[in-house]
């Protein structure tokens, strides 16, 4: 365990460093980069040790893991929590149930419908306390998760009037075979069309371990990063 934990701070303290790196050569802030660990598959033990490291933001993409861990992490309203998987509409009230116990982002909004059952999970009255990412496909594949880029700027409205959403930009996942850099500019460019939408939702979510370098020349502003800082993940459950 001792010996785990250092291969952790060491490889937290690799990628921190190449963000930095990254940054720097893209003439970028990297106070303007928020770097998440994406903790899926692994043990809630592992988001304690992070959080010893000083890890602030964490993501799941599973739901009931994700619930699963909210329960057995010592006081997880400390940290901030990311869900980055595809959300079932019928998940809905569980996320704006977590939601209103930590500070949580959801990053993959793709639908109308899941938009508003996460608004309908909320009493009239009370705040907003979700931030929303809306999710844009850059394959061709509808399974890969994602709205349609046709359609991002209709769904980021939708999000933008929701009473208890709040729209921080787009999300994108790098397709297989391409380029990444390219993938990533078409995102920049409907991020830059989502800001039409409301100029506060300034943010762009993308970049893994493997593509993070050129998510963030490309203006990422959150990073999903999972193995490159967790080691591999143990089988699915
Ligand atoms: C698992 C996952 C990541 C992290 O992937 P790594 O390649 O391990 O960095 C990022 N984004 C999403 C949506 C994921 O599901």
């Amino acid at each position: 365990m001792g010996e785990d934990f250092s291969a952790l701070g060491r490889r937290l303290a690799s990628v921190d460093a190449q963000v930095r790196t990254a940054a720097d050569g893209a003439g970028r802030e990297p106070a303007e980069i928020t770097r998440i660990v994406v903790t899926k598959f692994h043990p809630p033990e592992l988001i304690t040790r992070l959080r010893e490291l000083g890890v602030g933001e964490i993501a799941e993409n599973r739901q009931q893991e994700f619930a699963g861990k909210l329960e057995r992490v010592p006081n997880p309203g400390d940290l901030s929590w990311h869900f980055v998987g595809q959300l079932q509409t019928n998940k809905a009230r569980a996320m704006a149930r977590a939601a209103k116990t930590v500070p949580l982002t959801v990053h993959a909004i793709d639908r109308v419908k899941l938009v508003d059952a996460l608004d309908r999970a909320w009493d009239e009255e009370e705040a907003p306390s979700l931030d929303a990412f809306v999710q844009v496909n850059l394959t061709d594949d509808p399974a890969r998760g994602g709205a349609r880029p046709e359609d991002l700027e209709m769904l980021a409205e939708r999000v933008a009037h929701a009473s208890h959403l709040r729209l921080r930009g787009v999300m994108a996942v790098a397709p297989l075979g391409e380029d990444p850099a390219a993938a990533f500019a078409r995102a920049a460019g409907l991020a830059d069309v989502v800001r039409t939408v409301d100029p506060d939702a300034r943010s762009l979510s993308a970049g893994m371990s493997g593509d993070f370098v050129e998510a963030i020349a490309a203006g990422a502003t959150h990073l999903r990063i999972g193995s490159a800082i967790t080691g591999n993940r143990p089988p699915r459950g």
